[in-house]
C-alpha cells in the first residue's frame, strides 16, 4: 500500500470506470485526498507529474505621455460668477468685474435689507447677519409703541401679533372715562375720544349750587372751583334775601343771578353757551363778575 497525496479530481480520472464506487480505493479526508491506490494497479499514480509552474507574463510598463509644453499664446481670461439682484447669474471675465458691480451686479447673491428710515439696500448674503447687528431687517419695519413708553422696530408681518400683546402703531395716552375705565387710546384719536367723554387724566365729578354736575379733569378742578363749582355736593347757605330789607343792593342785580358761560382760562362771560366755547362751563352772571371776568362784546348785552 502507498499513500499518495493527489487532488481527487485526478483520482477519479485515473480509476477504470468500472471502479464506480471510490470506497473501494480511495479514502477521503480534507482538502488534499489521502488516496489509498489498490496494489492491484500500482503503475497508475507513478505516472502524475506535477504541473508545470506557469510563469505570469511581465506587465507591460505604460510610458507616462510626454506633459505638453504650455504654450506662450494667451491663457483664457478667468470668469467670474456674478449675480443680479433678480436672481439673474452671468459669467464675466475678471477685468469686467468692476463695469459689472457699477451697474448693479454683485460677486455673491444678494438679499435686500430694509432700514428703519425707509432706506433699502441689495446686501451680500454672507453679510446679511453683519447688517442685522446694525439695524437694518429682512423686512420693512414699522416702529411701534408700547403703553410704558417703549419703542422698537418691528416687521411688517409682525405687527398683527405685537399688537395682541399691547403694542400700538402710534403712541398712545392713557385716557379716563368718568366711570373709572381707562383705555390706551392712539394720539390721533384722542380728540375724537375726548368729544364723546373721555379724559386725558383722572377725572373729578362737580357739583354745582344749583345741582348740576359735571366731570372735569383733576388738573381743571381749582379753575371751576373759582367758578363756583364744588368738588361735594353743595348746598347753598340760608340766604335771608327774600326777607330781608331793601337795604340790600338788589335793584341793578336784577341779572346777578342770570346763567352765563364762561371757560376756566377765558376773560369775558357769555349769555351765548355756543359764543363760550367748546369748555363752557355755566355760571352766574354775579360768579363771572366776581371772577374779573367783563362782558362778551359780541352775546353779553
Ligand atoms: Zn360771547
Amino acid at each position: 500500500m502507498k499513500k499518495l497525496l493527489i487532488p481527487i479530481c485526478i483520482i477519479a480520472s485515473l480509476l477504470p470506470s468500472s471502479h464506480t464506487s471510490d470506497e473501494d480505493f480511495v479514502s477521503v479526508t480534507n482538502d488534499y485526498k489521502s488516496v489509498v491506490i489498490s496494489t492491484a494497479s500500482p503503475t497508475a499514480a507513478a505516472t502524475i507529474k506535477p504541473s508545470p509552474t506557469v510563469k505570469p507574463t511581465p506587465t507591460p510598463t505604460v510610458k507616462p505621455s510626454p506633459t505638453p509644453t504650455p504654450s506662450p499664446s494667451p491663457t483664457p481670461e478667468p470668469t467670474v460668477t456674478m449675480y443680479a439682484p433678480d436672481g439673474r447669474t452671468i459669467d464675466v471675465v475678471k477685468s469686467e468685474e468692476e463695469a459689472y458691480k457699477n451697474v448693479g451686479w454683485y460677486p455673491e447673491p444678494v438679499t435686500v435689507m430694509y432700514a428703519p428710515d425707509g432706506r433699502t439696500r441689495y446686501t451680500l448674503n454672507s453679510e446679511i447677519e453683519a447688517y442685522k447687528n446694525v439695524g437694518w431687517y429682512l423686512e420693512p419695519v414699522t416702529l411701534m409703541y408700547a403703553a410704558d413708553g417703549r419703542t422698537r422696530y418691528t416687521l411688517n408681518s409682525e405687527i398683527e401679533a405685537y399688537k395682541n400683546v399691547g403694542w400700538y402703531s402710534e403712541p398712545v395716552t392713557l385716557m379716563y372715562a368718568p366711570d373709572g375705565r381707562t383705555r390706551y387710546t392712539l394720539n390721533s384719536e384722542i380728540e375724537a375720544y375726548k368729544k364723546v367723554g373721555w379724559f386725558t387724566e383722572p377725572t373729578v365729578k362737580m357739583y354745582a349750587a344749583d345741582g348740576r354736575t359735571i366731570y372735569v379733569g383733576k388738573s381743571e378742578v381749582d379753575a371751576y372751583k373759582k367758578v363756583n363749582w364744588y368738588t361735594e355736593p353743595y348746598t347753598p347757605p340760608e340766604t335771608s334775601s327774600s326777607s330781608s330789607s331793601g337795604s340790600h343792593v338788589s335793584s341793578n342785580d336784577d341779572q346777578s343771578s342770570k346763567t352765563v358761560y364762561i371757560t376756566p382760562s377765558g376773560k369775558r362771560y357769555h349769555y351765548s353757551k355756543r359764543c363760550a366755547g367748546k369748555n363752557a362751563i355755566a355760571t352766574t352772571k354775579s360768579d363771572a363778575l366776581a371772577s374779573g371776568r367783563d362782558a362778551c362784546k359780541k352775546c353779553a348785552y
